[in-house]
């Protein structure tokens, strides 16, 4: 993207005075300020018009501007708007607004760790139940050789001397809004604020080197997929002091051969026989906590679902137990011996003139009179 010339930025020519430069920008700075104008592209305005001001404003920049454009206004390493924040004296309060206070986090100030995300894969069975187990992760952890320091055992960090440890450094101008305070990063520390005159070897000055941790989690019966557990302090470490980040499992469960599972209540299908179906039975039903005896009473459809009450998951929260519910399915055999087929036939004559047209609102009935005629 092409930059404007500052002087169309601010609407003023070439030879414009510094009280023109000055009434110009404050004028859209009024108009364009984000807090005053909602429209979209008002703070690419605003900063537009605040970068032509503040070289353009400044006599040495203007005439750097002048002679070499946007190339000789970079070069000087003003800054644009990433480095430094300013405060323009009794005209700076809308500055702060917009570059939230203008002040830089302290650098020595303690700071939480980064909390650390890891997925664990479940089986079905134990995300019901829950377990006890260690997970071994790579983390973050503070230098054993340097407590965190970055110092080499036996040294000390310093205090930076050119930013006094605050980690950015000010420069002075006067303007014609008054005295202008340019801060940016330190770059003899990096805006931490401290030198370290001797690196410690393990660490190489950082403080901080990678481990593997073993980490006890304890898993809830009822966990569900998606869920995750926090472990309190088991994050990265904290900076100068702080506490340290969380350690966030999130919960995978890998899919059953039988069973599916929606929240607490788990879902399977029956595979009976016609004649099961037909004649009724007692069969055994897999569930979570053992089989259990199901009752079939005679005449149950292919998609009747029974229920199991209390069978499924355990509620993750405490609050009882799911169900099991259980679809029945009819499986037509495929293989048939001669015999079979024999009664079945026979089977087949008599259901067709006797059982079932007598039943006059039979799912037969009601199929053919839906088609007849086609
Ligand atoms: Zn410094
Ligand atoms: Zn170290």
């Amino acid at each position: 993207m092409s930059k404007r010339d500052y002087y169309d930025v601010l609407g003023v020519d070439k030879n414009a005075s510094k009280d023109e430069i000055k009434k110009a920008y404050r004028k859209l700075a009024r108009k364009y300020h984000p807090d005053v104008n909602k429209e979209a592209d008002a703070s690419e305005k605003f900063k537009e018009a605040k970068e032509a001001y503040e070289v353009l404003s400044n006599e040495q920049k203007r005439a750097q501007y002048d002679q070499f454009g946007h190339a000789g206004a970079q070069d000087q390493g003003f800054g644009g708007f990433g480095g430094g924040a300013q405060d323009f004296g009794g005209f700076g309060d809308i500055f702060d607004m917009f570059f939230g206070g203008g002040t830089r986090r302290d650098p020595n100030a303690p700071r939480q760790g980064n909390d650390l995300q890891y997925t664990m894969t479940l089986g079905f069975e134990e995300a019901i139940f829950g377990k006890e187990t260690d997970i071994r992760i790579p983390k973050e952890e503070n230098c054993d050789t340097c407590n965190g320091s970055g110092a080499k055992p036996g040294t000390k960090t310093k205090t930076c001397t050119h930013c006094n440890g605050s980690g950015q450094l000010n420069t002075e101008q006067n303007t014609p809004f008054g005295r202008v305070v340019n801060r940016r990063v330190c770059h003899h520390c990096n805006g931490s604020g401290k030198i370290i005159p001797e690196k410690c070897n393990t660490c190489g000055g950082t403080g901080k080197v990678k481990k593997h941790k073993n980490i006890h989690i304890s898993i809830p019966a009822g966990i569900d997929e998606g869920q995750q557990i926090r472990v309190a302090g088991k994050g990265e470490p904290g900076e100068n002091g702080g506490p340290p980040g969380d350690l966030f499992v999130v919960i995978q469960i890998r899919p059953h051969e039988f069973f599916e599972r929606e929240g607490d209540h788990i879902y399977c299908e029956l595979p009976l026989t016609f004649s099961q179906a037909a004649l009724g039975d007692e069969v055994e039903v897999p569930t979570v906590h053992g089989k259990v005896k199901l009752k079939i009473p005679a005449g149950t459809q292919s998609g009747k679902t029974f229920r199991l009450k209390g069978k499924g998951a355990p509620n993750v929260r405490g609050y009882g137990h799911g169900d099991q519910h259980i679809k029945v399915r009819i499986v037509t055999p495929t293989k048939l011996t001669d015999r079979q087929k024999e009664l079945l036939r026979e089977f087949n004559e008599i259901e067709g003139n006797e059982s079932l047209d007598e039943q006059e609102d039979s799912i037969f009935q009601r199929f053919k009179k839906a088609f007849k005629g086609d």
